[in-house]
């Protein structure tokens, strides 16, 4: 009986118990025809729903099913006539996914079930049921998405976590080593183009790309973007100050989009090819010290959440720079002279030492001599004790500027410094010790209204002069010290080394 019941009408059974029953299921009833060519197509029976669903009267099928096929959504469209030309072939179950337009115009998912059965004639009728399923297709996508963000917020943890424990051990390095990787991660994780790290100079006038990752084919800038002056990019300034008050995050989501009075920041953003960037203020005790930034160079639409993640991260490089710095200076107060600057005796030891074994190993040539300002009390005498520093400290810059960056120039006690001169070139310090008195000679002090110059005394000692293998630091010093005694013995204002006395 149900081999022909879709061709023609089922007078076998009541109508009106039929009908009864296919309007109480939720979905649409069909019987389906498809000649054998496969050219033409119809609903011999389709259920009353179709009108409420798509508003197409059942008897307008029962001639052409073209009405449905043109609801079907434009991209699953070849996929339902070929999944039907298949059924049509092997006789399997036709089942099938597809959106639906809607009598409101928009579409839904549906999904059809049916089984064919061949006709005498070559033609083919499914009979079947198709049903709305759009709840489920969105709850399938909510789930997805909140799949998608759980692996992102993992992800992103995993991330931070992973860079804070290299920053906190320096696992990649020095501070710098773990500043790029932490770009490079970020601009991974993202899919960043650019990311960089700027500071601002003392003043604030000027800011320095300090760090950059460029994804590949992406030009750098970093070369540029040296001391750039803050003040001729007005915009850019003030967002810079509301990024110190606020803890604001800059966000330009569209450079072409920049307000009038961002012109300037607007040319040379394009002239860099950036299309949104994001900035975030770095803090670094209490300050702003610089900005942590991104740049995408193609259009592309930002995470909501993605300023809180950027703040999140700039954190991470605060905080690591701030205990960086926390550490330099800590570092420097335990080898350095707070008054000069300079080294003091607890650098130059160990220094002394490193010096003297690659010395012993390469047979290199160094000297050291020990300086000791002239009739320095009575500068203190007479003008103070603060007129006293300052003289050291001028002596100081003096040292600095007349030996090379490779000397380790130290302040050893009160007015006594002592200068080591590494890779010498020939064995006198002769010339090198001579320049450094000369420089000094030539000073001219002016403090608290009095004008006046001051000599310094000097003994040197080469470590070749020194029969003991290996040489000790104490006794090449303890060389310097006795000529320095001799020197004032001397007269002051001279030289004494292996030659002796000398005024030079
Ligand atoms: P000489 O030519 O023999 O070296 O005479 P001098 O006056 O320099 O004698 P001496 O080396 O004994 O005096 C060094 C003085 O330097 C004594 C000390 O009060 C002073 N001094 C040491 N450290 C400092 C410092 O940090 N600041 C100042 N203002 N004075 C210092
Ligand atoms: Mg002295
Ligand atoms: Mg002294």
């Amino acid at each position: 009986m149900a081999s022909n019941y879709g061709a023609v009408q089922p007078d076998q059974m009541p109508a009106h118990f039929f009908h009864k029953l296919a309007s109480s299921v939720p979905g649409v009833l069909f019987t389906y025809w498809l000649s054998p060519d496969g050219q033409s197509h119809y609903y011999p029976y389709v259920s009353d729903q179709v009108k409420d669903l798509f508003g197409v009267e059942p008897a307008r099928l029962k001639e052409d099913a073209g009405a449905v096929f043109s609801a079907i959504h434009p991209e699953d469209a070849t996929g339902v006539a070929k999944s039907i030309e298949q059924s049509a072939q092997t006789l399997e179950p036709w089942c099938y996914r597809a959106r639906l337009k809607m009598r409101d115009g928009q579409y839904q998912w549906f999904e059809a079930q049916s089984v064919p059965e061949r006709q005498p004639d070559g033609s083919t009728i499914w009979y079947g049921q198709f049903h709305n399923i759009q709840h489920y297709k969105e709850l399938e996508q909510t789930l997805r998405d909140s799949e998608a963000e759980f692996q992102f917020q993992a992800g992103f943890q995993n991330l931070i976590a992973r860079l804070s424990g290299e920053f906190i051990q320096l696992g990649f390095g020095s501070i710098d080593d773990c500043i790029d990787e932490l770009l490079r991660a970020i601009s991974d994780f993202f899919g960043i183009d650019r990311a960089y790290v700027y500071g601002f100079s003392q003043d604030h006038l000027t800011m320095t790309n300090t760090h950059e990752w460029c994804a590949p084919g992406v030009t750098s800038l970093m070369p540029d973007q040296q001391n750039v002056p803050i003040g001729s990019f007005q915009w850019w300034q003030a967002q810079i100050n509301s990024m110190k008050s606020h803890n604001k995050v800059v966000f330009i989501e569209d450079v072409r989009r920049l307000p009038p009075e961002a012109s300037n920041e607007r040319a040379l953003l394009e002239a860099q090819g950036v299309s949104s960037m994001f900035c975030v203020p770095i803090w670094i005790r209490g300050q702003v010290m610089g900005f942590f930034g991104v740049d995408s160079l193609s259009q592309r639409s930002w995470r909501q959440d993605m300023a809180d993640l950027l703040i999140i991260v700039s954190g991470l490089l605060s905080g690591a720079l701030e205990r960086n710095r926390l550490e330099e200076d800590l570092l420097n107060q335990s080898i350095r002279d707070p008054l000069t600057g300079l080294h003091n005796r607890r650098y130059l030891m160990p220094r002394l030492d490193e010096v003297l074994a690659t010395c012993n190993r390469h047979g290199e040539r160094f000297c050291l001599a020990m300086f000791d300002i002239d009739h320095f009390k009575r500068i203190n005498d007479n003008l103070g004790h603060l007129a006293g520093d300052q003289v050291l400290v001028r002596f100081a810059e003096l040292l600095l500027a007349n030996t090379r960056n490779t000397d380790v120039v130290s302040r050893y006690g009160g007015e006594e410094f002592l200068v080591v001169f590494t890779e010498m070139v020939d064995s006198d310090a002769q010339p090198l010790v001579g320049r450094i008195m000369q420089a000094v000679r030539a000073e001219q002090f002016v403090i608290g209204g009095e004008t006046f110059g001051i000599t310094v005394s000097a003994g040197s000692a080469c470590v070749a002069e020194l029969t003991e293998e290996p040489v000790s630091p104490h006794a090449l010093i303890g060389l310097a010290d006795y000529r320095l005694y001799q020197a004032k013995q001397g007269g002051r204002d001279c030289l004494v080394d292996a030659s002796g006395l000398s005024r030079i």
